[in-house]
C-alpha cells in the first residue's frame, strides 16, 4: 500500500491553483490558499482579509485560515467584502455545518471576528495601505482591488473577463506601478473564457498595450491545465514586456 500526504509542492509550486496575495506581511486579498501556507506565527500577521468573489479558490482557505489565528482574548480580524460576498460567506461556509459560525460566536463574546461590508469605490486605509474596491467583470459580483501606499500603487484584478469600467480605473489611478491581471486561458479556449468571465491571451495583452508604459501587467489565474499554452502566447504576443507572476515568490514595487 502506498500511501502520499499531498503537499502543494511536488515540483508544480509554479501553478497557480488557489489565490491569495500578501500585502506587507499583514494584508490579504483573497483567502484561496491562505490558512494552507506559512507558519502560524506569520498567518497571525495578517489582521486584514480583503475578498474578491465568492468562489472556492478566492475563499476556500478562509475558514482553515481563521481556525489556526483566531484568538478568544487577541487580535481581532476583519475581513472585507461586498455583502453579497458576506452573505455567502454566512450562508455557505460558516453555517454550523461546514464550519462554525465564527462570526455568531464573536458576537455573543469577546469579538475577535469582525464583517466589513464595503462598496465599491470607496477607499479603507489598513495598516498604512489605501484599498479601494474596483468593478470588475465576473459570472458573480466581483471587485478587483487597488491598494495604495501612497508612493506606490499595484491593482490586483483577478477573475474578470474584459471590462472597461475596470480599464477606465486603472487608467486613473496615480503612480499605479503594476497591475496582476487575469489571463487564465489561451486563445484556443475563446469560448470557454467568455463564458466563466475570464481573459484569454489576447484579451490581457490588448489591457497591457492600453496602459502607460511604466505600469507593469503581470499575468495571474492561469489555469494549471493551459499554464505551457498561456506562457507561449504571451511570449509571441508581447516578447520581453510578457510578465507571469510567480507563485511563492516577493516582489517589491518602491517609488
Ligand atoms: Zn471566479
Ligand atoms: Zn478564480
Amino acid at each position: 500500500m502506498k500511501l502520499r500526504l499531498l503537499s502543494p509542492g511536488g515540483g508544480t509550486e509554479f501553478l497557480q491553483y488557489l489565490t491569495s496575495y500578501i500585502l506587507n506581511e499583514s494584508v490579504a486579498i483573497d483567502a484561496g490558499s491562505l490558512g494552507l501556507s506559512g507558519t502560524p506565527l506569520e498567518q497571525a500577521k495578517i489582521d486584514h482579509v480583503f475578498i474578491t468573489h465568492s468562489h472556492l479558490d478566492h475563499v476556500g482557505g478562509l475558514p482553515i485560515f481563521l481556525d489556526t489565528v483566531l484568538d478568544l482574548g487577541g487580535e481581532t480580524v476583519s475581513v472585507h467584502a461586498s455583502e453579497w460576498v458576506l452573505d455567502c460567506l454566512k450562508r455557505d461556509i460558516f453555517n454550523d455545518r461546514l464550519m462554525p459560525d465564527f462570526f455568531r460566536i464573536s458576537e455573543q463574546g469577546p469579538v475577535f471576528l469582525k464583517f466589513h461590508p464595503q462598496i465599491i469605490g470607496q477607499s479603507i486605509t489598513v495598516a498604512g495601505l489605501r484599498i479601494t474596491p474596483i468593478a470588475a467583470n465576473h459570472v458573480v459580483p466581483t471587485v478587483a482591488y487597488v491598494a495604495d501606499d501612497g508612493k506606490v500603487a499595484v491593482a490586483i484584478a483577478t477573475d474578470t473577463a474584459p471590462c472597461e469600467n475596470l480599464l477606465s480605473d486603472l487608467k486613473k489611478i496615480p503612480h499605479l506601478r503594476a497591475l496582476l491581471l487575469d489571463c487564465s486561458f489561451p486563445r484556443s479556449q475563446k469560448e470557454l473564457a467568455k463564458i466563466s468571465g475570464h481573459m484569454t491571451t489576447d484579451d490581457f495583452a490588448a489591457v497591457a498595450r492600453q496602459l502607460e508604459p511604466g505600469v507593469e501587467v503581470w499575468a495571474i489565474h492561469i489555469k494549471p491545465r493551459f499554464h505551457a499554452e498561456v506562457i507561449a502566447e504571451l511570449k509571441e504576443l508581447l516578447g520581453d514586456c510578457a510578465r507571469v507572476l510567480a507563485p511563492g515568490q516577493d516582489y517589491f514595487w518602491v517609488e
